[in-house]
């Protein structure tokens, strides 16, 4: 489950990390420079400082040039990072804290660092990182207790370390259910799809059909049919007919308009719904894709065609009536020698 990430989730995360990722090198430079010129440069900053440049830099030339390697190095990226703050955040209790009663950047930092985490990776990923990362901080602030104990500093440790729990609780229910959601629309878009040719499938036709009818507005439907595809499929093999059945729908898609739904009803049978469109123009569109199907220059073949079945929308119709009709039509165009368009209205 944890695994599931479309496309369109994966390309947001590369254009995140296209514009963050300079911007965080912008960022570790001017620190590192500003440490370098200050009048008491802080060590520790001098060695992490230069560290996070040298990481900003190559992950930014991998998102740009080597896209391949993108998901390893957010990895390596990540685990620098925790570590590295795991440093700054030992020296800051160790040393700061008493002195300045603040954990700093820390405070307001690490639940967007977070939160960054649980929406680029994994929730496996994420909660392994933040755990550790909360794990060490946890163990630095109980070595140093006996010493703040009683002290206003204990109190900012104690606050700091139950709101970030109370943080990481809420992202990671907050990423189960967003898994979920992207689980069921995969499940969703699945169940709809006609694995062959990328089109809604029966299903979903039906259910377009039943909410076209609900609609009380004009409607009109036409069914097509490959003529002799059984023989093409002995001829050249089903894996031809495969690939002849996707071009097919190319085809047909690039001749239609885009509010017209195409699906596929079974087989080399196919299904046009036209909302708010009548007879008429129901004929002339089929018309039009049969005459493009003719005369096109298919892989394999010199000609390919389909016959067609075009019906309207009468009063009191249901989705057995309007089929039916649709059904009849085509197999009068069939009869009548095919490669063909018969349309009924009564
Ligand atoms: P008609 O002109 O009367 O429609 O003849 P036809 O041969 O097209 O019709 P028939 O119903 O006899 O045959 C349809 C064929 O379509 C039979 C089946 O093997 C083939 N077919 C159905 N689904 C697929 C598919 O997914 N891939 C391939 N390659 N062939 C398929
Ligand atoms: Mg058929
Ligand atoms: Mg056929």
């Amino acid at each position: 489950m944890t695994n599931i990430m479309p496309m369109s989730i994966q390309k947001l995360k590369y254009r995140f990390y296209a514009v963050l990722l300079p911007v965080f090198l912008f960022v570790a430079c001017l620190g590192w420079y500003e440490e370098v010129n200050a009048e008491s440069p802080d060590d520790l900053n001098l060695i992490l400082l230069p560290i996070l440049v040298i990481l900003f830099f190559i992950s930014t030339l991998i998102v740009f040039f080597k896209k391949s390697w993108i998901e390893t190095s957010e990895k390596i990226m990540v685990i620098a990072i925790c570590i590295v703050s795991a440093i700054r955040f030992t020296h800051a209790v160790s040393f700061e804290l008493e002195r300045t009663m603040t954990l700093g950047p820390f405070t307001y930092w690490m639940p967007m660092f977070y939160m960054f985490l649980f929406f680029l990776l994994n929730t496996k990923w994420a909660l392994l990182t933040t755990i550790s990362t909360y794990v060490w901080f946890l163990g630095v602030a109980l070595y140093k207790l006996p010493v703040l104990i009683g002290t206003p500093a204990m109190y900012v440790l104690v606050h700091y370390f139950f709101a970030n729990l109370v943080f990481i609780v809420t992202l990671f229910f907050l990423q189960t259910v967003k898994q979920n959601y992207i689980k069921a629309e995969v499940l969703e878009e699945m169940a709809n799809t006609d694995y062959l040719t990328g089109l809604p499938n029966r299903r979903k036709i039906d259910q377009e059909l039943i909410l076209a009818l609900d609609k009380q507005q004009k409607l009109a439907i036409i069914y097509l049919d490959i003529d002799y595809f059984k023989q093409i499929n002995d001829t050249y093999g089903h894996t031809a007919g495969d690939r002849l059945l996707k071009e097919f729908t190319v085809k047909t898609l690039e001749v239609i308009g885009e509010k017209d739904f195409l699906g596929r009803w079974g087989g080399e049978e196919f299904m046009l719904i036209l909302n708010d469109r009548d007879l008429e123009h129901a004929y002339l569109l089929a018309e039009k894709i049969r005459k493009e199907i003719s005369e096109n220059q298919f892989e394999h073949l010199d000609t390919l065609t389909a016959s067609f079945g075009v019906t309207e929308r009468l009063a009191g119709d249901t989705l057995d009536t309007l089929l039916n009709r649709a059904d009849k039509a085509l197999y009068e165009a069939k009869n009548r020698g095919r490669n063909r368009v018969v349309s009924i209205n009564k």
